[in-house]
């Protein structure tokens, strides 16, 4: 990337004031790793959010938004525009729905929604980050997933200057994935429609029970970005045949035509893995981790190491989960 011009910074920094610069990326990812954001803008609002871009683009300057970071790999050189964090956390209930905004925390539109008698949205409470980052990715774990409670989402178009509202069928929703993922969209808010409950107290211990197992199954005690690939998904068991050769499928996986790259990282032997500080975790083969002082190179080379691992072993390609950036 060209290096910023000082009259680029000064300009923008008059524009937005807010703005600081040279931000610590590794202070604001949940891998703990990262280079300098050269410029940094956390916006409260959703007027905000837009006023950060807007400007951006009027002086040509680069930028990235995310919420909170927990799906993030970000490079060791940072990133040379302005990184702009969607902190507008708004949650409001009206009888069945709750209107999020994207900056909101995801556990804690979660954890509303069920003091305010609602249910549907407990699988979410353990979901780092931002309802915005959930929606984007099509967030999901227990059961549950974005799409199944969203009834629409509102963005801001920064192409064509205008906001607009999409349906839920209108999301492009899949398996982690979305139209977010492929468009010029901020994400400024989202309606979820959820069902009332006949007895708000399970919904809370729902919540108990998700986040217990999340204890048990997850790395919790180090450093991630959550899962670094997503599950390999095949129509045809033909795509199958090299894995199959060498191990055997779950009935489960087989049927449900998904299989769990933690697994097939278990398999290929490269749980425990490392590259300097990053590793693979012994606990769940798909959270790589930073145990101490890794660096992103250090994450990157891994995840290389074990694609090309999975793929030599299996004959499979997995795809990443983790968002890169400055790369
Ligand atoms: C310990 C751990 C456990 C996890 N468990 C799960 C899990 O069970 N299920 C799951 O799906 N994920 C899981 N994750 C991954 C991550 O928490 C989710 O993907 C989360 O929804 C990301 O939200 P975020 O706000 O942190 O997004 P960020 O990491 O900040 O951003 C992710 C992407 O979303 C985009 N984005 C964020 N906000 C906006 C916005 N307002 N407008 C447009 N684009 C935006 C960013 O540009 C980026 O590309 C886990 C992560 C960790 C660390």
């Amino acid at each position: 990337m060209m290096p910023l011009t000082e009259e680029k910074i000064a300009a923008y920094l008059e524009r937005v004031p807010v703005c600081v610069r040279n931000e610590s990326m590794a202070k604001r990812t949940s891998f703990r790793v990262g280079g300098l954001a050269k410029l940094h803008v956390t916006a409260p609002t959703s007027e905000a959010l837009v006023a950060a871009i807007s400007s951006a683009l009027d002086l040509d300057i680069p930028f990235y938004v995310y919420g909170g970071g927990s799906n993030l790999l970000v490079s060791d050189d940072g990133y040379e525009g302005v990184m702009i964090q969607a902190a507008n956390r708004g949650i409001t209930v009206e009888e069945n729905t709750v209107h999020a905004e994207s900056g909101a925390i995801t556990g804690m539109v979660a954890r509303t929604s069920v003091d305010k008698g609602l249910t549907g949205f407990e699988w979410a409470v353990g979901v780092p980050g931002t309802i915005g980052g959930a929606v984007y990715g099509n967030a999901g774990c227990y059961g549950g997933e974005m799409k199944d409670a969203i009834e629409t989402v509102e963005v801001y178009d920064y192409n064509l200057n205008i906001r607009k509202s999409f349906s839920n069928g209108e999301c492009g929703f899949g398996y982690r994935e979305s139209m977010f993922k492929h468009r010029p969209f901020l994400i400024l808010s989202c309606v979820l429609r959820l069902a009332e409950s006949a007895d708000p107290a399970k919904g809370k211990e729902r919540m108990d029970e998700i986040m217990r197992m999340r204890k048990e199954k997850q790395p919790l005690e180090s450093s991630s970005a959550g899962c670094a690939f997503k599950n390999f998904e095949f129509d045809d068991e033909s795509a199958l045949d090299i894995l199959k050769r060498s191990v055997e499928v779950p009935e489960s996986m087989l049927k449900n035509k998904s299989i769990s790259a933690g697994w097939l990282i278990d398999h290929a032997g490269m749980m425990g893995q490392s590259v300097g500080d990053a590793q693979v975790s012994t606990k769940h083969g798909n959270f790589f981790l930073n145990t101490g002082k890794a660096t992103a190179s250090e994450i990157l080379a891994l995840i290389s190491r074990v694609k090309m691992k999975v793929r030599d072993e299996f004959g499979i390609e997995l795809q990443e989960e983790v968002q890169y950036v400055g790369f």
